[in-house]
């Protein structure tokens, strides 16, 4: 993957700061970029490197895009760029820091000024990683320069933190959103509206979603087992949360969608604004049922959703779970 700032949607200030480091002759050894996934980091990342290499790059940072160092950093094989392979995938270890960074970065940069590592995922390494990645990190040579990307800066160790330039991820905008679509997605009507509710102010989610049909369908079908809750029995909600979980998707996407519907109960109550709506196609619906559950109720159905999301992370079955909840989102 691979872009220019300027190709890229959002994040302003963390494009400003990026460019900023990349345009100064002093770029920080250690860059954190945290946030979601699909919230941008890879592309960030590519669009700093592109800043910071491209010997034909402008005045604000724009790469050329088609000397043989843009070509490079585009195909994924620029010499000098490395990206960590941990030898498991779920597990960054102390070995793969040795192996890969703290053995190499010796070794001068092959055909650019730094010697860049990019650590994906680098939430996965453990205390024994980090700390090893903190011995190049000390006094690394002029030339090295590591990107770190997380989802969770948290489980970064403060003494890797104070050592690197620490920039989070921006939501989108909803504007910001549709432009996105419209540029990636022209005349896509179908999943549009969904993907601007439920991305998040994430542009990968929202391209991601926007093309998904088995989402959409996903999302009716659920919306109807809500809907006619009240009326089905025992064997009814069986089929429907086994026709829910054939779909094969994570059943937490499906408790926080349960979640989404009864905030949007709540939203209208307290504020009657169908803008802020996730399902804005159900409005009606919603209506409805702003006027018949009170107050109380949704914050029991909202806390019966957190329990099985707690019963399933524990391990319990999920059809069982979800059969249990909606059990008791039937009495509500
Ligand atoms: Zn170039």
């Amino acid at each position: 993957m691979s872009m220019a700032f300027s190709e890229i949607y959002g994040n302003r200030r963390v494009k400003e700061q990026l460019r900023e480091a990349a345009l100064s002759g002093r770029a920080p050894h250690a860059l954190i970029l945290a946030g979601r996934k699909g919230s941008g980091r890879s592309m960030l990342a590519s669009a700093f490197l592109e800043a910071l290499l491209c010997p034909n790059r402008t005045g604000e940072g724009e790469p050329c895009g088609q000397c043989p160092v843009c070509v490079k950093l585009r195909e994924g094989c620029h010499p000098d760029v490395i990206t960590l392979q941990p030898d498991k995938p779920e597990l960054i270890s102390v070995d793969d820091i040795r192996g890969q960074i703290n053995d190499t970065a010796g070794v001068r940069p092959w055909e650019s000024a730094y010697k860049v590592y990019i650590i994906p995922g680098a939430e996965r390494m453990n205390v024994q990683a980090q700390n090893a990645l903190l011995k190049t990190l000390e006094e690394p040579p002029d030339y090295v320069m590591m990107i770190l990307m997380t989802e969770d800066l948290s489980l970064m160790l403060p003494t890797v933190q104070s050592r690197a330039l620490k920039l989070k991820t921006e939501a989108l905008s909803r504007a910001e959103l549709e432009a996105l679509l419209d540029e990636r997605h022209p005349g896509e009507e179908e999943g549009r509206a969904l993907a601007l509710s439920f991305a998040d102010g994430c542009g990968g989610r929202a391209l991601e979603l926007c093309g998904d049909a088995e989402f959409a369908a996903l999302c009716g079908k659920l919306v109807a087992l809500l809907k006619e809750l009240p009326r089905l029995d025992f064997g009814e909600i069986t089929m429907r949360v086994r026709e829910l979980l054939a779909y094969g998707r994570d059943p937490q996407e499906l408790l926080a969608l349960m979640g989404r519907w009864y905030r949007d109960i709540l939203v209208l109550r307290c504020t009657g604004s169908v803008e802020e709506l996730s399902f804005r196609g159900e409005k009606r619906a919603l209506l409805e049922l702003a006027e018949t559950i009170d107050g109380d109720s949704i914050g029991s159905a909202m806390k019966e959703i957190e329990k099985c999301q707690c019963r399933m992370e524990a391990r319990a079955g999920d059809e069982a779970c979800l059969r249990y909840l909606c059990l008791c989102l039937k009495e509500i």
